[in-house]
């Protein structure tokens, strides 16, 4: 199972779909991506492999053009492969959009307390029940993305390497890991980032990368940098970053 995702200035579909290719090695089930152009989310996703999704998105009407790209390779934990529970998976109301290598282990009880708040799911998985939790917390708390996808992930019992991203702030991307690997290559001044499960889908454009510990999150910010701090006492942490040798 993999992550790749881009946020920048180039167009993100290739390098996120080399960028899975290059994770295939992890194994995997389904495979998806999403590519965000400004305004609307374009998602395609199906069981198999990359190559089947490019025979997808090489159609036409499945083109998809943005400088903003989160994709994924999944290892089914929570409901069979299939399209549908193939990720990404977004929030009820469309705004938020997640990739997540791992499991969730107490998804049960979180989604049965969002169905009583009127949230419905199309998908069987935990994924999907932990961005509507993230986009719960946002709407109940009023706060920024980062705050929300850390107040969440302290309600939640699992491992996980995570990317969501929200239509409504598209120069941010927040990643967290505990126990699933996840790295982010740095581009120059700032102008464009790469996530990935490791760095081999981004070394040709960057030899800058930091490696999340277990229990750090991450907030991108497009111009801006990378602000590190720990998913559960809050406190930051100075990112070390390292010289790819590739
Ligand atoms: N638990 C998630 C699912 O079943 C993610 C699995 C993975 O690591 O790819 O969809």
């Amino acid at each position: 199972c993999g992550i790749s995702a881009y946020i920048g200035h180039r167009e993100a579909y290739p390098i996120v779909i080399n960028g899975l290719k290059r994770l295939e090695y992890r194994g995997y089930d389904s495979a998806g991506v999403m590519i965000f152009d400004g305004e609307k989310m374009q998602l395609s996703k199906t069981k198999g492999k990359v190559s089947e999704l490019e025979k997808i998105t090489d159609a036409e009407e499945e083109r998809k053009v943005g400088n903003i790209g989160m994709g994924h390779t999944r290892w089914a934990t929570h409901g069979v492969p299939n399209d549908v529970n193939s990720h990404p998976h977004t929030s009820q109301s469309g705004d938020l959009v997640i990739v997540h290598n791992g499991i969730i282990e107490n998804y049960d009880t979180i989604k049965k307390e969002l169905i009583t708040r009127g949230y419905t799911f199309k998908s069987d998985t935990d994924t999907e029940v932990l961005v509507n939790l993230i986009q719960e917390v946002k709407d109940t708390e009023g706060c920024k993305l980062g705050k929300a996808v850390q107040l969440a992930l302290t309600n939640v019992v699992g491992a996980y390497a995570i990317s969501v991203f929200d239509k409504n702030k598209p120069n941010e991307l927040v990643i967290a890991r505990l126990g699933s690997p996840i790295a982010i290559g740095v581009g120059k001044d700032n102008k464009e980032f790469f996530i990935a499960s490791d760095a081999s889908p981004f070394v040709e454009y960057t030899k800058d990368a930091i490696y999340l510990e277990d229990e750090e999150m991450a907030i991108i910010k497009l111009g801006k940098g990378v602000k590190v701090h720990k998913i559960h006492d809050d406190s930051r942490v100075d990112p070390t970053i390292q010289k790819l040798q590739m």
